[in-house]
C-alpha cells in the first residue's frame, strides 16, 4: 500500500500521532522544492493543518493544487475552523479530498464526534475503519451511535442557527464579565480573538501586579479551587487569563464574573 503522507514542518502538531498510528510515515517538508523531491508512487496523501496556514511555506489553496497536479488526495485538519458557518463546505469547494472538524467545540456537538467531509469513495474508506467494523483502526476510538446521532442533531441546529446574533451573544457574556472586573482599580481587559482556528469573541483580563498581589496562574487555581470550579486559562506565559465564552451555558457569565471578583478583590492592596 502507498504508506507515505507528506506535511510541512510548520504543521507538524499535538494530533498527529494519530495520524502515524495508521502506520503511514510522515515526509515531512518546508519548500516547494522539498516537496517536489517528497512525492513518490508511495506518497498516500498531503496533509494540512489548517490553523497553521500562516506558519508555513505553501497555503492552504496552493497545498491542494500541487496535491492534485500530482494525483495525491490533499486532508485538511480543521477542526476547530468554525465559525465561520461557510467553512463546513469552503475546503470542499477548494478542492479538499478530506476535511475533519471537531464535534464539539463551536458546532457544540459531542466531544467525541466529528465531522469527516468529502469525497464518497474516500470517506467510504474511512468508514471501512469505523465501527460497527470490529477489526479496525477505528475500533479504539469508536464513536457510538448516541453520539453519532448527537452529532447529527448538532449539525442541524448550527446551520439553522443565527450566527450573527450567536456571536454577538458571545461577545455580550465577555463584556459582561469585563464590565464588571474592570471596576477593580488597575484591572483590563482586551479582545484578541485568533483570526484562523476558534475564530470566536475572546478576552484576555489583565491587571497591575502592584494593585493586586496575584499572577494569572495564581488566579486560575484560585477560580479552579472555588465552588463552582472554573477553569480558565493563564495563557502560554502566564501573561493574562483567557478565555471564551461559547461553551457556556446562559447566565453562567455571570458566576464567571461573580468568582472572579472575588478572587481579585481579596488580593487588592
Ligand atoms: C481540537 C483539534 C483536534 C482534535 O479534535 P477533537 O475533536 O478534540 O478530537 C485536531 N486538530 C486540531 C487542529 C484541533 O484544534
Amino acid at each position: 500500500m502507498k504508506s507515505e503522507v507528506i506535511i510541512q514542518k510548520s504543521h507538524r502538531n499535538p494530533f498527529d500521532p494519530p495520524l502515524r498510528a495508521t502506520g503511514v510515515k510522515l515526509v515531512v517538508i518546508e519548500s516547494r522544492e522539498d516537496l517536489k523531491r517528497a512525492i513518490t508512487p508511495q506518497t498516500a496523501m498531503m496533509h494540512f493543518s489548517n490553523f497553521a496556514d500562516t506558519e508555513g511555506q505553501i497555503k492552504v489553496e496552493e497545498w491542494v493544487k500541487l496535491a492534485h497536479e500530482n494525483q495525491i488526495p490533499a486532508f485538511v485538519d480543521a477542526a476547530a475552523d468554525t465559525p465561520p458557518v461557510s467553512h463546513l463546505w469552503d475546503y470542499a469547494n477548494m478542492g479538499y479530498d478530506l476535511i475533519a472538524f471537531s464535534g464539539g467545540k463551536a458546532i457544540r456537538g459531542p466531544q467525541c464526534a466529528g465531522l469527516l467531509v468529502g469525497k464518497k469513495d474516500l470517506v467510504a474508506y474511512a468508514l471501512l475503519n469505523n465501527s460497527p467494523h470490529e477489526d479496525t483502526l477505528g475500533r479504539s476510538q469508536k464513536v457510538g451511535k448516541e453520539e453519532i446521532v448527537g452529532m447529527v442533531k448538532a449539525l442541524e441546529s448550527y446551520l439553522k442557527e443565527d450566527h450573527e446574533a450567536l456571536n454577538k451573544e458571545w461577545q455580550r457574556r465577555l463584556d459582561f464579565i469585563s464590565g464588571q472586573v474592570t471596576k477593580i482599580p488597575g484591572v483590563t481587559t482586551s479582545f484578541p480573538a485568533p483570526e484562523i482556528a476558534n475564530h470566536v469573541p475572546h478576552m484576555h483580563i489583565k491587571w497591575d501586579g502592584a494593585r493586586i498581589a496575584l499572577t494569572p496562574r495564581e488566579a486560575s487555581a484560585a477560580l479552579r479551587g472555588a465552588t463552582p470550579s472554573i477553569v480558565l486559562s493563564s495563557g502560554e506565559h502566564d501573561e493574562a487569563l483567557s478565555m471564551n465564552s461559547f461553551m457556556l451555558q446562559p447566565g453562567e457569565e455571570k458566576i464567571i464574573a461573580r468568582e472572579l471578583v472575588k478572587v481579585l478583590k481579596s488580593h487588592a492592596a
